[in-house]
């Protein structure tokens, strides 16, 4: 059996932690969907009211998950924000998208944080000469999940960071792991994938031929569902002696 070199993560729910988040959804999208009404709006286009427009651009983002779940294509937020221009009879020729994306305001969701152990467990990671990874099925760009990367302290622990939004498919397809794994020089069975969502994360880790840890969380209510998982954890603490384990050849 290969020595494993790599650990990659999942995001959300896996590395922070979105149990005592306090704002729902739809408040967060509103307020960053307004920022970009408001800016586009004062630069002299002529929009629908916001309400409108944030109703617009909803529907947009829901069929274009829809479609994602079904191809495992992913969600790009600059196509969505295009389609949503297009739809509100903008002429995207005047438009800057780059600062589209800068004027939307992206911040790390108020309420949530890393777990208690996720500063301690990277550290370990990378003090035991881990490699370290992140992919995250997200449709903002990587440069927005750095935010709230560079916010939790997070960010100088990874050697690739990947958003599927900018590579074009989202977990379980394999392609993702893939490009990770090739950008940290790693094959697959060198390679411990961890996550929370078993038919995205764990799925698509087996599909790599990567070795699959559930992380689940007492906040969480995901089931495997059939899906086998090599291992699985409650606390990322739990990690650790896994990788000791697997480190001793068990
Ligand atoms: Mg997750």
């Amino acid at each position: 059996m290969a020595r494993v070199t790599a650990v990659l993560f999942d995001f959300d729910d896996t590395l922070i932690d979105w149990s005592h988040r306090t704002q729902s959804w739809e408040e967060i999208s509103l307020g960053n969907i307004g920022n970009i009404h408001t800016y586009l709006t004062q630069a002299g286009h002529k929009l629908p009211d916001i309400g409108n427009f944030h109703q617009r651009y909803h529907k947009i983002l829901g069929k274009s998950w829809e479609r994602a779940n079904l191809t495992w294509e992913s969600v790009c937020f600059a196509t969505v924000l295009e389609e949503t221009f297009t739809a509100c009879n903008l002429d995207l020729n005047q438009i800057n998208l780059n600062t589209i994306m800068q004027v939307y305001g992206w911040e790390p969701m108020p309420g949530v944080v890393p777990y208690q152990d996720t500063i301690p467990v990277l550290q370990n990671l990378h003090q035991n000469g881990y490699k370290i990874g992140l992919i995250t099925n997200a449709m903002l760009p990587m440069w927005m999940r750095d935010i709230e990367l560079r916010h939790y302290q997070l960010l100088d622990y990874f050697d690739v960071r990947l958003s599927s939004g900018d590579v074009g498919y989202i977990k379980p397809h394999p392609a993702i792991y893939y490009e990770a794994l090739k950008q940290i020089d790693t094959r697959p069975e060198q390679a411990i994938f961890v996550g929370d969502r078993p038919a995205y994360d764990i799925a698509g880790a087996n599909n790599a031929g990567m070795i699959s840890v559930w992380m689940d969380p007492p906040h969480l209510n995901e089931t495997l569902d059939g899906i086998k998982a090599d291992y699985t954890i409650t606390s990322l603490t739990e990690l650790l002696p896994i990788l000791e384990d697997l480190e001793a050849g068990d």
